[in-house]
């Protein structure tokens, strides 16, 4: 494995495996099995911090967490954000699978518009819980 020749350790460390656990139990996931990893370049994209594939059919989901994640604030968004990708994935796949395909025209420009519109709001809300869990803790 390329992290292994470059000396990197790609085992996941205790802190991440707790608050992804931590943020399962505070997001009602539940119902959910997240399964963790690390990867140099998640999706291939050294800019990429984390990736999550998503199979709301099977209540899993898998969260590919860039090397170098840190137990701090910009850390902790980007758990909140994958695991909220997760729970949102039922929607999102009910949305891009079943309602888009189904538009004649213009499904195209409505599934890019879609994700537009989801990231931001992903993002926007991880930000705002991390937020709320800093200041519920002051
Ligand atoms: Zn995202």
């Amino acid at each position: 494995m390329l992290g292994a020749k470059m000396g990197i350790d790609l085992t996941v460390p205790e802190w991440l495996q707790s608050k992804v656990g931590q943020w399962k139990d505070a997001l009602h996931m539940a119902e959910w099995e997240v399964a963790i990893g690390l990867a140099l370049t998640p999706n291939g994209n050294a800019d990429c911090l984390a990736l999550a594939d998503q199979f709301p059919d099977l209540n899993f989901g898998r969260i590919v967490f860039r090397a170098d994640i840190e137990n701090n604030r910009f850390g902790e968004e980007t758990i909140v954000h994958e695991l909220l990708h997760i729970k949102h994935s039922r929607i999102d796949h009910f949305i891009e699978g079943v309602m888009i395909p189904n538009i004649d025209d213009g499904s195209l420009i409505c599934s890019m518009t879609y994700r537009q519109l989801i990231e931001p709001y992903i993002n926007s809300m991880a930000k705002a819980l991390v937020d709320m869990k800093v200041k519920n803790a002051q």
